[in-house]
């Protein structure tokens, strides 16, 4: 049976983000933004939901390969979960140092990096897109004869592995440091500082940076995020915004070549029409600014139970979803989708968003009246349509109301 580890774990992530937050509390560090951390975990949610519709189809072109055209029959024996642990992060790290070399790998993989704080939230912070080609990096180990089901296994491990390395509160691990991949030396993975950029590409051991020439200590403090800030809080924004530039890019270039080099030359690569490479630049301590939005109590507390919204209709859906219908899961990945769009829009105080949080309302209840098929789920999609007609009215007519009589008691 093919066991879904990344979803199995959520609650273990959240427990772990709750223990980060009360340490940074604690400390007193400014680990933790709100308005980034909706981000970060709406990413991880939509990534989740947009999977749904994948998983199924890339896991079949392992197995496809596997069964047709394995050289190998292996056993399933220590020795070959080891060797396959090995080649599974050693894939990986070719992967992911190539998301970093190739113009549309990066487009997709460039979300986990668009965080300018550092803490276990960017961990989940990941591409909607980048597991649809991921997959194929692999294929040679469904080649070679590894199982569907142990290759399922431990690329899940290496996906879960890297989730603690994700936070500023450990320093260092010792000896450990030569070998495995660490917060300090994800951290220098993270960094937009020219001397960081680009390095520290593995998932689970480090020694693969080592071994070909990738690897950076973590020495002056890093500034995190990427070197053109996002500055947007639109989770849809930012998973397309890289492959407009690039779209952009291309259509201004003038040979027919250099518009498909755009697409697979590193980034900061343009014709020389446009300018040629351009380089990361220095980051000026003295200038230097992350992206913020101000939120009153009453943003953060709506943002909060819309959040809660998305969070519980999306697990909801990640773990019914195989008694579902098809349109049943697609209007609720739609519906998640939006509420995530709203929290990003809400955030940014968009002036379209109080229309669209009525008509998302409305839809929400034509969705309870049209599916009947799952009892479960149209109890709490009962309960998530309360929740946010509730918080709509505290939000929109109470806040709106307090405010008007503040000002009428003012003069
Ligand atoms: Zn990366
Ligand atoms: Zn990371």
């Amino acid at each position: 049976m093919k066991v879904d580890y990344i979803a199995l774990s959520i609650p273990i992530f959240f427990i772990l983000i709750a223990i980060e937050l009360a340490y940074n509390f604690y400390k007193k560090f400014n680990f933790y933004r709100f308005n980034d951390s909706i981000a970060n975990l709406s990413q991880g949610i939509g990534q989740q939901i947009t999977g749904l519709f994948m998983k199924t189809a890339l896991f079949f072109g392992y197995k496809y390969i596997f069964e047709h055209w394995r050289w190998l029959d292996l056993s399933d024996n220590i020795w070959v979960w080891i060797i396959l642990f090995i080649a599974v992060d050693f894939f990986y790290y070719w992967f992911h140092r190539m998301s970093h070399q190739i113009n549309a790998l990066w487009a997709a993989h460039i979300v986990h990096h668009q965080s300018e704080e550092y803490n276990l939230t960017v961990a989940l912070r990941q591409s909607w897109f980048q597991g649809w080609f991921s997959w194929v990096f692999y294929l040679p180990l469904a080649i070679v004869g590894f199982s569907p089901l142990m290759f399922l296994t431990l690329s899940s491990f290496n996906t879960l592995y890297q989730f603690w390395i994700h936070t500023r509160a450990i320093k260092s691990m010792g000896i450990l440091e030569y070998i495995l991949n660490t917060p300090a030396h994800h951290r220098v993975h993270h960094g937009s500082n020219p001397k960081y950029i680009d390095k520290n590409h593995a998932g689970t051991l480090i020694i693969w940076d080592r071994m070909f020439g990738t690897f950076q200590q973590e020495e002056e403090e890093v500034y995190y995020g990427i070197t053109t800030p996002l500055a947007s809080w639109n989770p849809v924004w930012a998973n397309v915004h890289y492959w407009v530039e690039l779209y952009n890019t291309a259509k201004n270039s003038d040979s027919f070549l250099d518009k498909i080099r755009v697409f697979i030359k590193p980034p900061g690569w343009y014709p020389e029409k446009l300018g040629g490479f351009k380089y990361a630049p220095e980051i000026d301590v003295s200038t230097y600014q992350k992206f913020d939005t101000q939120a009153n109590v009453g943003m953060i507390f709506y943002v909060t139970v819309q959040f809660l919204v998305a969070l519980g209709a999306g697990s909801a859906l990640l773990f019914l979803y195989p008694k579902m219908t098809f349109i049943t899961i697609l209007v609720t990945a739609t519906f998640v989708i939006f509420t995530l769009l709203s929290c990003g829009a809400l955030l940014e105080r968009k002036k379209w968003l109080r229309y669209f949080e009525y008509f998302r309302l409305a839809a929400s209840i034509s969705m309870l009246i049209l599916f009947k098929d799952l009892a479960f789920f149209n109890t709490l999609l009962i309960a998530v349509i309360t929740l946010q007609s509730i918080s709509l009215i505290w939000f929109y007519f109470l806040q709106n109301t307090i405010i008007y009589v503040k000002e009428k008691l003012a003069v």
